[in-house]
C-alpha cells in the first residue's frame, strides 16, 4: 500500500487535491468512488451523471469532503469554509 492515492475528477478528468474540497460518489455495490472538483461545472456534471447512474438501478452514495482548513466540525453546504457555496444543481 505504498502507491499514493491519484484522485481525478470523473468530470474533467482534472487532478484532485486531496486537501481540497471535492465530491465522491460512491457505488455502493461495487465500493468504486467517482470523485469530482467542487467547482459548480463539475458539480453540475456530477449530478447529470449520478442521476443517469441511478436510473440505470445502481445505489449511490454521496460525500461531501470538506477542505482540510475547513474550520466546521459538522461541515456541510454553507459550511463556514465555503467549501460548497454553489448548490448542486442550478434550480431554473
Ligand atoms: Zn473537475
Ligand atoms: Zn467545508
Amino acid at each position: 500500500m505504498s502507491r499514493p492515492r491519484v484522485i481525478r475528477c470523473a468530470a474533467c478528468a482534472g487532478r484532485i487535491k486531496p486537501h481540497h474540497p471535492h465530491i465522491g460518489v460512491e457505488d455502493l455495490e461495487t465500493g468504486k468512488e467517482f470523485s469530482y472538483h467542487a467547482r459548480p461545472d463539475c458539480q453540475i456534471r456530477c449530478a447529470e451523471e449520478t442521476a443517469t447512474r441511478l436510473e440505470a438501478g445502481k445505489v449511490y452514495a454521496m460525500h461531501h469532503y470538506h477542505s482540510s482548513w475547513c474550520p466546521d466540525e459538522a461541515p456541510g453546504f454553507g459550511c463556514a469554509g465555503g467549501c460548497f457555496d454553489t448548490p448542486m444543481a442550478v434550480a431554473n
